[in-house]
Order: structure tokens, then C-alpha cells, then sequence
């Protein structure tokens, strides 16, 4: 219940949408209905005329029957028409609202939620909501209005005709949709299995044909594939048995509906207080009055999922951002000198913290390598700079200002970062590369690739910088893709570099080639180069050592050298040196 107030809250930007589409639907309904019933009237009517030889009016009845068939194809028509619109309104509505709530929140708590069907569930999940319009509250809201307009109608002529007619929509629109659904769930979720193995026991199949041909054991595999054939056919059969006798309920009520208008309205026609062409009117009413709550079976069933989709969305959407934005007016540093001082912090759930009392400096224009073994700390230092999480102890400041005061976005406008894994889009080159300057033209493109010293192959390619990457695109190496990554940082005229790992995965060369284009980038910025490799690291101001979350040791290359700890982390031979 809960659920359904905040999705209705959820949807207020579209009431009017929603409104519009209900109105429409009942109007078409009433028409439809009206038509039935109104032709039976006029029939009876023309026959019991004809049999007495008097004359009557029938222009009356025959406009309001073309009116009816013409309200009944417009609103048909209006109908798709508004229930279309409306759908993608909220869908686009739907999912920035969700994206809102979503991008704060990566990636430090995202990775709470299992990542790996985390997109391909939140776009269903969506879809699901969206037809929480379609599906549920408009066939839910015209049934109940309609119902009570045919029984306020009947109740017009006779208040027990008007009764029957209730309690049977009534357990055609609720009792039977429900029954249904209840005695369905357990065959549902069987089915729902029985798919997935069968599915995977397929694909099994097809991918190990060879093993299995080579072992013998194709015949067992064939049979299980049977089994599990047979299982998902019965299945089918019980879900597809109790819907036919839920419809076949629905048709059941319908016709008993007829038959009581019948069988209560003859006396009525001995008392004179119902005429005959009434009489056919009230019960082809009766009849035609279950259109009404026909969708409903279906609308019960999307409830539930809408629901749990609801419940989903709803969680995500609930979870706190790892680093709140601050409030307040925005703030901007004045200098861009960076300090860490006593920060601690652990992840949530880790056993050990993963930054001890932990101390750095990255004066303006400076160069600082830290330097330690995998799992040191090293990637979180990176982390808590940008702000992803915010430190348990300790203070981080960019200039005067401590990070917990500064929006993220407007921390992350200085900042430029060459990550461990490096994201290409799947779009073409240049989208990729004006993702971090929007504005940048192709003279300051090419400047940052020849840097990159990527400009030469991207020329080669026969597209160019219009050259798709990703499934559909190009194959860049490791060492392409990391070069277009730092052109990107360097597009973004952000006083502070952060490189995390940048030549990890490359041989020797291209690493060599791509500390080149490193050494270019770190030009007139401070940076703080991450690594675990002997590179660039002569050229730096300072060394830190980190160890176990600890800062162990710092000092200048040729210092660190001399000491224990930092020729083993870079992979130099202590003996050999001996
Ligand atoms: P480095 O970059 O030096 O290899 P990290 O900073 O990535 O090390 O990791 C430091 C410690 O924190 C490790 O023990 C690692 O397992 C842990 N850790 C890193 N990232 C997370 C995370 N997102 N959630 C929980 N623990 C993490
Ligand atoms: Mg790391």
C-alpha cells in the first residue's frame, strides 16, 4: 500500500495525462455499452410498434446509436493516442528521476547491489513502472466508475436488478482475478524455473556438444533436456487451465447477468412498471457492462510486479549517498593545494582499515608518486580525493577548504584522472575525448593527442577521430586506449593530475612510449602519479611509501633507494645490486 501512494506521488507531474486517459477510456466504454443497449431497446421498441400499427419517434434512438458508434471509434482512436504519449512522457520522466537518485550514489554504494544484472534489471524494472498507467490504474479506474454507472442506471428502473448486476461485476472484476492469481503463483514460479533450466541445460548442451559426444553422454543429457521439456509443458498447461476458467468465469458471470435481468424484470413487466423494450435494453446492459472489468485479471497480475519493481527501484533510490553533498551556499577553493592529514578510514564490512593515520602533501605545481604493494591503500587515497567516500578520521583539504564543504562537482572541476581501468564509451573518438571538455575545438583535440602521443595513429585510422570504439568499433590496445585516456585528462584544463596505475598492463615499450606522453601531461600541474613500477619516478619531488595503509617512507628517489622497503616494491634485485 505504501508502495502504490508513493507511486502515485511518483506520477503526479503526469495526472493530467492520467485524467485525460481515463476519461477517454470511460467514454468510449459508456459508448460502446450505450450502443449495445440502446439497439436493443430500439428494436423491441420498433417491434412491439409495429405488431400495435402506431406510429413513434425514431430519430431520437438512431442519432444517439450513430453517436454512440462514432464516440466509440474517436475514443478508440484518442485512446492510443493519449496512452502512447503519456507512456513515453513518463518513461523519459521515470528514468532521469531515477538517474537523479542513481548518480550519487556511484559507484561507492552501488557496489552493494549484485552490478552484474544491476542495469539490466533497472531497465525492466522501469518499463514495469510505466505500465503501472496502462495496465493498472486505468482499467482500475474506468471498471470501478463504469460498474457504478450501470448500476445507478439500473437502479434507475429496479434497485434489485441493480444489486445482481453489482455482486456478479463484482466477482467477475475481484473475487475470480483474485482466486486466480492466488492459485497461479506457485505454478507461475515454476514455470519461471523450469525456463531458466531448460534454457541453461540448452545452451549447456550446444556449447559442450563436443564433451559430451566424446564422453558418451549425450543420450543422458538428451534425456534430462526431456525431462525438464515435459515438467515446463505441464506447467504451462496448469497456468494456461486456470486462465481459461478465470475467463471462462468472467464470460460465466456476464451471461448469468443476463439471465437475472431476464428472469427479475419479467414480473415487472406484468406490474407495467418496466416496459418491454426496456426490459432488452436492461439486459443486453447486463451483458455488455462486463467489458468493463474484462481487463482487470491482467491488471491484478501486473500489480504484482509493478510492486515488486516498485519496491526495487524504491530501495536503490533510498540508499544514502556515501558522500552526502553539502549544504549550503557552493563554495569554491582559492588555491589548489591538496592535504591529507591523520585520515583513516575503512570500507564498510571490510575487516581492516584500509588508511591508517595516513599524511600527505601536494603543494601547488608539485609532483608526489606513492608508492606501495597491491592492497596498500593507494587506489583509496584516490577515492576518498574524489570525494567517492568521505574518511572516517582525519581531515582531506583542497586549499582552504576541507573536502566534506565542496560539491563534488565542484571538486571534480579540478581534477583531472588517468584511472587503473580506463573507460572508453562505445561512441566515436572524439565523443570520448569531449566528454571532459564539451567545448574544446579541434585544434586544442589535437594538441592534447599529440601529447597523448596518440595524434599520429588516430590520423591513420581511415575515419579518424570519427572512428567508433567499443563492440561495434575499433580494437585500441591497452596502451591506444590509456593514451586517449590521457589526452582526455588533458583536455580538461584541471590544475591537479591524479594517475592511478596508468601503465599497468603494458610491456615495457609502450609503457616507456606512454610515460612520454605522462611526463608532457604533468607539465604545469601538480600530480600525484600512483605506481608500483620504477618509471617517471626520478622526475618527482617527493616519494611516499605506503604499506598496509601506512605511510612508511618518503623521500627523493635516490634517497628511498638507499633503504629497504622501496627497491623491492619496484622490483630491484637486492642481491644482484650486492
Ligand atoms: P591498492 O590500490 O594499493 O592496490 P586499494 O586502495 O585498492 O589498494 O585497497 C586497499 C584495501 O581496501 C584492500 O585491502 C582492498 O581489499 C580494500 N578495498 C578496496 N576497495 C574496496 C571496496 N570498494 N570495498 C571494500 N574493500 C575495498
Ligand atoms: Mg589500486
Amino acid at each position: 500500500m505504501k508502495e502504490l501512494l508513493r507511486l502515485w506521488h511518483l506520477f503526479k507531474p503526469y495526472r493530467a495525462w492520467i485524467w485525460g486517459g481515463f476519461l477517454i477510456a470511460l467514454v468510449t466504454l459508456l459508448a460502446n455499452v450505450t450502443l449495445l443497449a440502446i439497439s436493443g431497446w430500439f428494436i423491441t421498441a420498433m417491434a412491439v410498434a409495429g405488431a400495435a400499427g402506431v406510429m413513434m419517434n425514431y430519430f431520437t434512438p438512431a442519432t444517439i446509436i450513430r453517436a454512440s458508434a462514432m464516440a466509440r471509434t474517436l475514443g478508440r482512436y484518442l485512446e492510443r493516442l493519449v496512452s502512447h504519449e503519456a507512456t513515453l512522457r513518463q518513461l523519459s520522466g521515470l528514468r532521469v528521476w531515477f538517474y537523479q537518485h542513481l548518480e550519487p550514489l556511484a559507484p561507492a554504494r552501488l557496489q552493494e547491489f549484485h552490478s552484474g544484472d544491476l542495469l539490466s534489471r533497472i531497465r525492466s524494472d522501469i518499463d514495469a513502472l510505466d505500465n503501472f498507467y496502462v495496465r493498472v490504474l486505468i482499467p482500475v479506474l474506468v471498471a470501478a466508475s463504469a460498474s457504478l454507472v450501470f448500476f445507478l442506471f439500473t437502479a434507475f428502473y429496479d434497485l434489485g436488478l441493480a444489486l445482481s448486476l453489482l455482486v456478479l461485476l463484482l466477482i467477475a472484476g475481484t473475487l475470480l482475478p483474485t482466486a486466480s492469481r492466488k492459485l497461479g503463483r506457485e505454478p507461475g514460479r515454476h514455470l519461471v524455473e523450469t525456463e531458466a533450466k531448460l534454457r541453461q541445460t540448452a545452451i549447456d548442451g550446444t556449447q559442450g556438444l563436443s564433451e559430451l559426444l566424446v564422453f558418451g553422454a549425450a543420450d543422458d543429457h538428451a534425456r534430462s533436456l526431456d525431462a525438464l521439456s515435459a515438467e515446463l509443458i505441464a506447467s504451462q498447461d496448469r497456468m494456461s487451465r486456470l486462465a481459461g476458467i478465470a475467463s471462462g468465469g468472467v464470460g460465466l458471470c456476464a451471461n448469468l447477468a443476463l439471465w437475472f435481468a431476464i428472469w427479475l424484470g419479467l414480473p415487472l413487466l406484468e406490474t407495467n412498471s418496466l416496459a418491454p423494450p426496456q426490459l432488452a435494453m436492461l439486459a443486453l446492459l447486463a451483458l455488455a457492462s462486463f467489458e468493463a472489468v474484462a481487463p482487470l485479471p491482467l491488471a491484478f497480475q501486473q500489480l504484482e510486479s509493478t510492486l515488486t519493481a516498485a519496491r526495487r527501484l524504491f530501495a536503490i533510490v533510498d540508499t544514502q549517498p556515501a558522500a552526502p553533498e553539502p549544504e549550503g551556499p557552493q563554495v569554491t577553493p582559492e588555491h589548489f593545494h591538496l592535504s591529507l592529514r591523520g585520515v583513516g578510514f575503512r570500507y564498510p564490512k571490510a575487516e581492516r582499515a584500509a588508511l591508517r593515520d595516513f599524511n600527505l602533501e601536494l603543494p601547488v605545481g608539485k609532483r608526489i608518486a606513492l608508492v606501495g604493494p597491491t592492497g596498500s591503500g593507494k587506489s583509496t587515497v584516490m577515492n576518498l580525493l574524489l570525494r567517492f567516500w568521505l574518511p572516517d578520521a582525519g581531515e582531506i583539504r583542497l586549499g582552504d577548504l576541507p573536502l566534506a564543504q565542496l560539491r563534488g562537482e565542484e571538486l571534480r572541476r579540478h581534477l583531472a584522472l588517468v584511472s587503473q581501468q580506463t573507460h572508453l564509451f562505445n561512441t566515436s573518438i572524439r565523443e570520448n575525448l569531449l566528454l571532459a571538455a564539451p567545448a574544446a575545438s579541434e585544434q586544442d583535440l589535437e594538441r592534447a593527442c599529440r601529447t597523448a602521443q596518440i595524434h599520429d595513429f588516430l590520423q591513420s585510422l581511415p575515419e579518424g577521430y570519427d572512428t567508433w570504439v567499443g563492440e561495434t568499433g575499433v580494437r585500441l590496445s591497452g596502451g591506444q586506449a590509456r593514451r586517449i585516456a590521457i589526452a582526455r585528462a588533458l583536455l580538461k584544463d584541471a590544475p591537479i593530475l591524479l594517475l592511478d596505475e596508468p601503465t599497468e598492463g603494458l610491456d615495457g615499450p609502450t609503457e616507456q612510449a606512454l610515460m612520454m606522453a605522462i611526463d608532457q601531461a604533468m607539465e604545469g600541474r601538480s600530480t600525484l602519479l600512483i605506481t608500483h613500477k620504477p618509471i617517471a619516478l626520478a622526475r618527482m619531488d617527493e616519494i611516499l611509501v605506503i604499506d598496509q595503509g601506512r605511510l612508511v617512507e618518503r623521500g627523493s628517489h635516490q634517497e628511498l633507494l638507499q633503504g629497504e622497503l622501496y627497491p623491492r616494491l619496484l622490483g630491484f634485485d637486492a642481491s644482484a645490486a650486492a
